[in-house]
């Protein structure tokens, strides 16, 4: 039974709607070309352009992976190709990217810097946003090393990404990465938006909470599955997560502060939006799956028209 799936088989892999992944990673470091390899993906910008035609998808928001690097004495801001720029790349507009803070390589001396460095790139139109690696950093979200950065997304009007649940290593700190610690956060930071990534997984119901009472959240549906999927195995094998997350969704109502993403090259592209879709009430599945990311990425809006 496929109650929620828009997905037409007919299409060959296309779907009738525009769709924005709002959290991918494009780069090509020698992990993700691994976890590219696993997934049954090619970890090249020419095969995303392909998918993303296939597939309907108008833009791509890459988590950038790479820290800024302070041993250097310029900005330095890491392309989606894992390369260090100086300048805005030329990429192609349906690519943009969020900036990781690399919290590990602030000090009380350089704080100053890296903001001002991060407000530098910013002014680079492919930059729509900020990403938390929290988990992996392992700091509170309300550590001084932080608090400036949250108030430079308010001010350039970009939302904070905020990596939530589960870690892809067993070095990362579960205490850092729980989608309550979002709760204060937000409330500390009225004027700062701020998505949990992969609905804080598996902690959906503190998520979807989070989301319901604070308005200034959102949630995205990256990284809940991995490697080569095919949907109705997955749908079957999955029953119970999914019928959670379907649940929560339609408990908290909360379909306006859903983003569709995949953390592709975790996924393939196709499969994962079959499965995501089924997930969403079709009436709510142009929000989810696009105007949501146009209203909280503003800066996308005129590359997704
Ligand atoms: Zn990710």
């Amino acid at each position: 039974m496929r109650p929620f799936s828009c997905y037409n088989k007919n299409l060959k892999g296309s779907f009738a709607m525009k769709i924005i992944d709002s959290h991918l990673h494009l780069c090509q470091t020698e992990g993700f070309c691994r976890t590219a390899a696993f997934a049954h993906c090619e970890n090249s910008m020419v095969y995303v352009q392909k998918e993303f035609a296939k597939n309907n998808i108008v833009m791509g928001i890459g988590m950038g992976n790479q820290p800024f690097d302070t041993k250097d004495t310029a900005p330095l801001v890491c392309n989606l190709a894992g390369q260090m720029i100086l300048e805005p790349y030329n990429y192609p507009q349906n690519i943009a990217c969020c900036l990781g803070i690399a919290a590990d390589k602030i000090t009380k001396e350089n704080q100053k810097q890296m903001v001002d460095s991060f407000a530098q790139a910013l002014a680079c139109f492919h930059i729509v946003g900020l990403k938390v690696y929290a988990g992996y950093q392992p700091y509170d979200l309300l550590d001084w090393r932080y608090l400036p950065f949250y108030d430079l997304a308010a001010q350039m009007q970009v939302p904070v990404v905020i990596h939530a649940g589960d870690t892809a290593n067993s070095k990362g700190l579960l205490k850092y990465a729980h989608p309550l610690l979002v709760d204060e956060l937000a409330g500390h930071f009225p004027q700062t938006f701020f998505v949990i990534a992969h609905y804080g997984s598996p902690w959906l119901a503190d998520a979807a909470e989070v989301v319901c009472k604070n308005k200034n959240t959102a949630i995205d549906l990256s990284g809940l599955l991995a490697g080569p999927i095919d949907p109705d195995t997955v749908w079957r094998e999955q029953e119970g997560y999914f019928s959670l997350i379907r649940t929560w969704n339609q408990y908290m109502a909360i379909y306006d502060r859903l983003l569709y993403g995949s953390d592709w090259p975790l996924v393939p592209m196709a499969p994962y939006i079959e499965i995501m879709s089924r997930l969403i009430p079709a009436r709510f599945q142009e929000d989810v799956f696009y105007h949501n990311a146009r209203r909280i990425f503003t800066r996308i809006q005129p590359y997704t028209e």
